[in-house]
């Protein structure tokens, strides 16, 4: 096992304590960096997934006070902050990103317990002011029950900390499966809850192994009341299958093919910056990090330039050596990303930076230790694989467009609707373009990510629900209204 003092057992966390249900295999935890192993873990299997949910099942009996509620999540918000570099140096060994960034990424984890910390007063009842049909009415926001997180690994901390912390807030139960190639992550934080919490036995579990049998009982188990799946849309669809018969609450964060539409008037240079944090976050492999880029024809060299420079300056390597890049999460994400430039190449794109042949691929099949080089690629076509799949890597792929209505149209042209960005210095075009996308995020000179205060979430195959801002926690309540006959 990693040595971390936030790793004290290879074990998941069940009814407040350390617990391998009984497993019969392991699992192994990979740096994708070397191919090392970091841990060994128990497969906890559907038992391990019944237990966790019925000791849900039993802590959620108890409500528990705003109040309470209130202290459990500034206390965790607290440990996160103070924890941020021994939990940052996990999540880059687990996952690979650089340590810079899983530390932002702690740090914005923390932000949605310190959010929903304040934002308590949202659940409040609320009473209609008028007596209607000779009752008085009151809108209740009661806790869902239990719920089942699922998390993937791209961002192991902050998937999980937009989901449990709007579960506490509301005062659910919750059983979280965190993805098999990033559970460290969801352990390092039963730790801190362990240690520092006084959270009743079952508030909180975390169930690691097979991801299909644990699955399929969260989703199928009858005392599951919902379940929230971050991840790609073929597994979101898998997982509302299952649950389609029982009737749970769903919320669905799903994949996306994220637009950057650059016109001619844009500040070029703003908008190249803005690129770069938003491509080559993680590698590339976050849901909200652009796939296409729509660049008016007459500035398209311009703006691919100025994006080569400043990619030509990334580090590319180990992520707890200073690096701006780190691997891909393995080689299946490798073969994507080089599936899809030889693809874009085959019809005739030209490669500006990078490339396949740039970087020295991984061994004949070689796992682990798979980078690929930023990578600038122009002159895309519709027909391209990267104009309709996500390619989940550091390659910025760019169109040409001419009129306003191609790009608009061009961008909407997928089954996807998480993210979009737009740059333009006209202020009536940029509402005019904003109005026509088709996607639940969007930047408008900016390519920032979601924040914990707004709501955030997808349209079309993206998925439904969202996460953060008032919505996030309504997500993990059930409306109840109560009509007393008025003077009774
Ligand atoms: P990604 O492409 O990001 O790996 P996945 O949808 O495969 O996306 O994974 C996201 C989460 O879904 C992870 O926690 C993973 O373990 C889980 N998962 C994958 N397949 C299943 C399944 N059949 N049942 C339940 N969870 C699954």
């Amino acid at each position: 096992m990693l040595e971390s003092p936030l790793l004290p057992e290879a074990k998941g966390y069940v009814a407040g304590r350390w617990d391998d249900a009984g497993a019969m295999s392991t699992f192994d935890v990979i740096d994708p960096a070397t191919g090392d192993r970091l841990a060994t873990l128990p497969d906890m299997g559907a038992g391990g997934a019944t237990a966790a949910i019925e000791a849900a099942v039993v802590a959620v009996r108890d409500s528990v006070a705003v109040k309470t509620r209130r202290r459990w999540l500034t206390r965790i918000a607290e440990a996160l902050l103070r924890e941020q570099d021994e939990l940052a140096r996990i999540i880059t060994l687990e996952n690979g990103k650089p340590v810079a960034e899983a530390k932002g990424e702690v740090q914005y984890a923390a932000q949605f317990f310190a959010y929903y910390a304040g934002g308590l007063g949202r659940l409040q009842p609320q009473e209609l002011s008028d007596v209607i049909r000779g009752c008085r009415w009151t809108v209740h926001h009661r806790p869902a029950g239990v719920a089942a997180l699922i998390t993937p690994w791209n961002f192991p901390l902050a998937m999980l900390a937009k989901k449990f912390a709007a579960a506490l807030a509301a005062g659910c139960a919750s059983v979280i499966k965190p993805a098999e190639a990033t559970p460290l992550t969801a352990l390092a934080l039963a730790t801190l809850i362990d240690r520092e919490l006084e959270l009743p036995a079952g508030r909180f579990n975390v169930v690691i192994g097979e991801p299909a049998p644990i699955g399929e009982m969260l989703c199928t188990h009858p005392a599951v009341r919902l379940v929230s799946f971050t991840g790609s849309t073929d597994t979101g669809a898998k997982l509302a299958a299952l649950a389609a018969p029982h009737i749970k609450r769903l919320a669905m964060e799903l994949g996306g093919n994220a637009p950057f539409i650059v016109f001619a008037d844009a500040d070029l240079d703003l908008a190249a910056d803005e690129l770069m944090k938003n491509k080559f976050r993680a590698g590339g492999q976050t849901c909200v990090c652009t796939n296409r880029v729509y660049v008016a024809a007459e500035v398209a060299d311009a703006f691919a330039k100025k994006v080569t420079q400043r990619a030509d300056a990334l580090k590319v390597g180990r992520g707890t050596d200073g690096a701006d890049i780190g691997p891909l999460i393995n080689r299946a994400g490798y073969d994507k990303v080089a599936r899809h430039v030889r693809d874009a190449v085959e019809q005739g794109a030209r490669v500006v930076h990078g490339g396949d042949a740039s970087v020295q691929p991984p061994g004949p099949g070689a796992e682990h230790g798979c980078f690929y080089p930023p990578t600038v690629l122009a002159g895309m076509k519709p027909t391209m694989k990267i104009a309709s799949e996500e390619t989940f890597g550091p390659v910025v792929a760019v169109f040409e467009f001419g009129s306003e209505g191609e790009a608009i149209a061009a961008a909407n042209r997928t089954i996807h609707g998480l993210a979009a960005y737009v740059f333009t210095a006209d202020g009536e075009r940029g509402r005019r373009v904003c109005d026509s996308l088709t996607f639940g995020h969007v930047g408008l000179n900016t390519a920032t990510g979601p924040t914990a205060e707004a709501p955030f979430g997808g349209m079309k195959q993206s998925g439904f629900g969202r996460e953060g801002g008032a919505e996030g926690l309504l997500e993990f309540c059930e409306t109840q209204v109560v009509a007393a006959a008025a003077g009774a």
